[in-house]
């Protein structure tokens, strides 16, 4: 087999979640969008900022809320010498645990001074507020060293009445980024279907065809070194019918997803079915690829439009996955 080619690719995992706060921590942010800072008040007498919904020792619920002071003392910190993209400061900051004026349990958030050396435990901080509170925790841009001279100017509390509703939820999407390369043997089988062959890897001790191949075979532990050019005629091992949309995706629901067998295969693989009438798609159907143009193809499988079925009889199930190459006579 010749040397594979190096294949590597970005890509971006998201989670686009939404977040239900409670009512606890929804007044919170409530509060917080209109430049204030409020705690809880615990069974013991202390007041916990953010507040919690239950009782640390107790779990009693809690809801008498207590408003505290916009500066602090830092009880403890560490410098962060060179941010990172997801960081609230671009310049180096202290994150630190910040104990408010007015309540007893420190919460921690960033600190924007100068240099490490002017940071210090017991220093006072006083909050800086962003330009236009959301009624996330960022809404407190960060806090400044409270001796030193303001960052921004003492913002006066509007005292009319927030008719804004009262936060319920708030988006927290998460991000993973990464860059991807493909295996020999992933970039290999890649390298073949850009090409428009289907290229499985057969285990020199068991005989089974992988594909796409891992460069190994699961059963046996040795490596698969032998390609087999596979048709693109496959059997239905099994399927799910998808009704949810899925962000971002183009293709409408409901439609047909498949766990496919090629000819000479032994495992499945993951694919689209269409052209066919979603209610009958059935176990041991028989399909076929639809290729897109040839110009289109690329490293992917999406070069593969999708399956559709075959005027062929059906596999008997203790029959997929054990088809020779040449297909399936009935
Ligand atoms: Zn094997």
């Amino acid at each position: 087999m010749s040397q594979s080619e190096v294949l590597s690719q970005a890509f971006e995992l998201g989670f686009t979640y939404t977040r239900s706060t409670g009512p606890v921590v929804g007044r919170f942010l409530t509060e917080l969008r209109a430049r204030k800072l409020v705690g809880i008040k615990a069974s013991d007498g202390r007041v916990i900022v953010p507040p919690m919904e239950y009782d640390p020792d107790t779990a009693e619920a809690l809801s008498e809320f207590v408003e505290v002071g916009q500066v602090g003392e830092v009880v403890s910190w560490c410098w962060v010498k060179e941010p990172r993209s997801a960081h609230p400061l671009e310049q180096p900051f202290a994150w630190a645990m910040i104990k408010l004026d007015g309540a007893d349990i420190p919460m921690i958030h960033c600190v924007a001074a100068a240099a490490e050396s002017e940071m210090a435990t017991g220093a006072r901080v006083r909050a800086v507020w962003a330009d236009e509170p959301q009624g996330f925790i960022t809404d407190i841009r960060c806090f400044e060293l409270a001796d030193g001279p303001a960052a921004s100017a003492v913002i006066e509390q509007p005292e009319a009445v927030d008719e804004r509703e009262v936060i319920t939820a708030v988006e927290a999407p998460i991000y993973l980024n990464y860059n991807f390369t493909a295996g020999k043997a992933p970039a290999r089988f890649l390298s073949q279907l850009k090409k428009g062959i289907l290229a499985g890897q057969r285990c020199p001790s068991c005989s089974n065809v992988y594909v796409p191949p891992r460069g190994s075979c699961a059963a046996c532990g040795v490596a698969t070194e032998q390609e087999v050019e596979l048709p693109d005629k496959a059997t239905v091992e099994s399927f799910t019918i998808v009704a949810i949309p899925i962000p971002n995706n183009p293709i409408k629901p409901p439609f047909v997803i498949a766990n496919l067998v090629l000819d000479g295969a032994n495992i499945s693989f993951i694919h689209l079915m269409s052209e066919c009438v979603n209610d009958e798609v059935h176990i041991g159907q028989r399909v076929q690829a639809l290729w897109k143009p040839e110009s289109e193809w690329g490293y992917t499988m999406d070069n593969i439009r999708y399956f559709k079925p075959l005027q062929e009889p059906d596999v008997p199930v203790a029959m997929i996955g054990k088809i020779p190459v040449e297909g399936w006579e009935g």
